[in-house]
Order: C-alpha cells, then sequence, then structure tokens
C-alpha cells in the first residue's frame, strides 16, 4: 500500500506529542493524543530528485508541486483542475494604501469555486489510497461543496451537515453533486457533533479541517503558488481569511519545506489572520498570549467561512502565526462589506465576503504601522461572491443608501 506514496514522504508526525505514523496507517488523528497529524518528508530526497525547473512536468494545476506532495505516481487519481489560480496585481490599490506591491490571489477559479478545493482534493484522493468507500464532513458551505464534487467524481458516498443558515447555493450544489445534506441549528461545532452519529468513522471518513492529514498538504499548495508567482521571492506579508485555519498552517509548512530545499530565501513571510468581530477566537488568544484558543460564544457572521467558534488544530494555528512573527486582526462586519466590494472592483473579481476581510485587515494593519511603506503584501480572495448573494444583497443596499453606490 505505501508504493502508492510519494517515497520522499517520510510519514505523519503530531506536532503536539512527537508520535509518529507510516504513510498508510489508517488513523485520521494522532493515536496517542488525538491532535492533527502533519506530514514530514525527507527533504534531501526531494532535493535531489526535484527542482523548480521541472515543475512544468507537472502541470498547471496544484500538481505541479508533486514533489513536496504525499502521493506516487499514477496517483492522484482524481484530478478536476484544481489550484493553479492567478496572482492579482492591484497596483492602484497598492498606492491608495501605501504598500509598494499589492496582489490578491484569486482562488474563484477552483472547482466549486474556493481554494477549498485544494484541501478536498488531496482528502478525496488519500480517501481512495486508503481504500475507503464513503466521505463525510461539517462544512460552512465551500468545503462541503468541494468534499461533494471530488466524492460525486470518484463514486464516493459523501454525508454533508452544515449549520441551517448556510447559503443555498451550496446546499443546492452538494445535493446536485449527490452528497446527502443536513441542516443543523446552530455552527459548523454544532453541524460537527450532529455528523458523529449519522455518519460515524470508520465507515465514513472523515474529512473536516484537520481530522485527517491530507487537507493539510493540499493547503500547502497556496504556499508554493505564491512563491513561485513571485519570482521565488515571496511578499513579506499574507493576508488570510482564517476559519479553521488550514490555510495558515499549510503555507507555513510550505514556505519552511521552500526554504530547506534553498527554492526560496530570506525570511518567512509574515502571516496574519483575518477574523470578523462576530468571531474572533483567533485574534483573542493571539492578543491575550494564550496557549489555547478558547470557544468564541455567539459566534455570526456573513463570512461563513470565518464562522468557526473553536478551531481544532488550535496550537497549529497559533504557531504558524507567532513563528512567522505575524499577526491576528478582527475586522467589523461593515468593514468585511466595504472590502468586498472595495477589491471586486480593484482586482476585477467577484469576492467573496471572506476575501473583503483581508482587505479591511490590510487598511487596518496599515493604521496601526503593522504593515510598512516597503512590505509587498498578497490578500486572498478565497471563493466566489456568486454563492453569498445575500451578503452583496446587503452591501448594495448600504452603500446605495450611503449615496455612494454609483
Ligand atoms: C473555509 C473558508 C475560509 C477559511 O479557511 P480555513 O483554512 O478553514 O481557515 C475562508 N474563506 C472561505 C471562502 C472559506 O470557504
Ligand atoms: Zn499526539
Amino acid at each position: 500500500m505505501s508504493s502508492q506514496f510519494n517515497p520522499a514522504l517520510l510519514g505523519f508526525e503530531c506536532a503536539a506529542c512527537g508520535r509518529q505514523v507510516s504513510p498508510g496507517s489508517p488513523e485520521p488523528t494522532c493515536p496517542a493524543c488525538g491532535k492533527p497529524l502533519v506530514a514530514r518528508y525527507d527533504l534531501a530526497k526531494v532535493a535531489r530528485t526535484a527542482s523548480p525547473r521541472d515543475l512544468d512536468r507537472g502541470g498547471k494545476d496544484l500538481w505541479r508541486y508533486r514533489a513536496l506532495l504525499p502521493f506516487a505516481e499514477p496517483r492522484p487519481e482524481l484530478r478536476l483542475g484544481e489550484g493553479g489560480t492567478p496572482l492579482l496585481g492591484l497596483p492602484r490599490l497598492a498606492r491608495e494604501l501605501g504598500v509598494r506591491e499589492l496582489w490578491v490571489k484569486d482562488e474563484a477559479g477552483n472547482p466549486t469555486q474556493s481554494f477549498k478545493a485544494r484541501g478536498l482534493a488531496l482528502a478525496a484522493n488519500g480517501a481512495l489510497a486508503l481504500g475507503k468507500r464513503a466521505v463525510a464532513l461539517p462544512s460552512a458551505g465551500n468545503a462541503g461543496s468541494a468534499a461533494a464534487a471530488y466524492a460525486a467524481a470518484a463514486g464516493l458516498a459523501c454525508r454533508i451537515t452544515v449549520p441551517e443558515d448556510t447559503p443555498e447555493a451550496f446546499v443546492l450544489e452538494q445535493r446536485a453533486l449527490g452528497a446527502e445534506v443536513r441542516q443543523v441549528p446552530g455552527t459548523i461545532a454544532e453541524a460537527a457533533v450532529a455528523l458523529r452519529e449519522w455518519a460515524p468513522s470508520p465507515e465514513w471518513w472523515n474529512v473536516a479541517t484537520f481530522k485527517e492529514p491530507f487537507r493539510l498538504e493540499g493547503k500547502k499548495t497556496l504556499g508554493h503558488e505564491i512563491a513561485e508567482q513571485t519570482g521565488w521571492r515571496p511578499p513579506e506579508v499574507i493576508f488570510y481569511p482564517t476559519g479553521g485555519g488550514t490555510g495558515l498552517v499549510g503555507m507555513w509548512r510550505a514556505f519552511l519545506e521552500l526554504r530547506s530545499l534553498g527554492w526560496i530565501e530570506g525570511a518567512t513571510p509574515r502571516l496574519v489572520a483575518v477574523q470578523s468581530q462576530g468571531c474572533a477566537p483567533v485574534v483573542r488568544a493571539v492578543r491575550t498570549r494564550a496557549k489555547r484558543i478558547e470557544r468564541w460564544a455567539g459566534a455570526a457572521t456573513l463570512a461563513s467561512g470565518l464562522r468557526v467558534p473553536a478551531p481544532f488544530a488550535d496550537e497549529l494555528i497559533l504557531t504558524s502565526i507567532g513563528e512567522t512573527g505575524g499577526a491576528a486582526l478582527e475586522v467589523s462586519e461593515e468593514a468585511m462589506l466595504d472590502g468586498m466590494m472595495d477589491l471586486t472592483r480593484a482586482a476585477g473579481c467577484f469576492a467573496c465576503p471572506e476575501g473583503g476581510a483581508t482587505l479591511a485587515g490590510l487598511r487596518r494593519a496599515r493604521e496601526e504601522g503593522l504593515v510598512s511603506p516597503e512590505d509587498r503584501v498578497v490578500l486572498f480572495n478565497t471563493g466566489s461572491g456568486l454563492k453569498y448573494l445575500e451578503a452583496w444583497r446587503l452591501a448594495t443596499r448600504r452603500r446605495e443608501s450611503r449615496g455612494d453606490g454609483s
């Protein structure tokens, strides 16, 4: 079975207690302490067999970084065009905000229109490699749609629980893709509880954030692409709209690996987690220098991807921010919606509220001096605005009633 895996993949390691797990192991999380597992590679071996010049052989999607992903040829079995998204320059906004260079990584071109495809592509291929027949997850929207798409293409059964106020587009899409969907009162935390009975493991392989080790590997490719698209001189600062934190932790891992390979030099980009004032458990933990992230009570935000009251990988999230010299910022719902509209016009991409949060976060960071005029900065539009018509209706009405809606 282990021949399905990248020969440079040493296995998975618990970041909390150091327990090692072999590549073909069916353990989804640490068998000793239950915390998330993180992949480890023999980077000397990767350096001998791969170089930036060879990447084109892997294609234009995220599999061009397959030397740093867990599977061996002929995997992946499943490939829907995930990754390979543009890094769009925002010169006017850069001048307005007073930063050296500014880009947005626009993730709306992924399968099912969000960056969740990166993680779920890896998770679905991982499930197939381990011989699983059924996958399940709680979702705030985009993860469920991505899981449903890969499950449909693979012929895997798929069960999804979503908060009952999840935008309808997600639920329609998930059902259209053949998933069974249950709408649950509360947030993704309650959805996770409901899933445990309805889709118990091990029959249903749980592909929730950090509940298996492959999704994180897919999210690493955000870091790979940003590094390559900036000519292997990654930016000083990256603003990331943070819910469960997979992308934040993934980029931290990616830049560490690229630096040990010698593909990039210098400091790792400072990772800034942006959250909504209505659900900001990461920001609170960073501000109080806590070692763990406490559950946020009464979580409410139009950015469904940011409504994660108690992220499971809390220590890894805090480490990613701390070790990169990053920060965590909360923005108001109003600033987020303004950011969404401004990002849309500046970039020419129909942004989602989470994307708007990153622009609002940069504005705050400039005011507070967290970002300097010398810095090159990357924002994230993590998904398409088309799935969030309610947020767009509200934002448009607000702007019209202020009289600046032309
Ligand atoms: C899930 C999601 C996020 C948060 O991503 P994490 O990696 O879970 O922190 C941000 N934006 C959108 C659109 C999402 O779907
Ligand atoms: Zn452990």
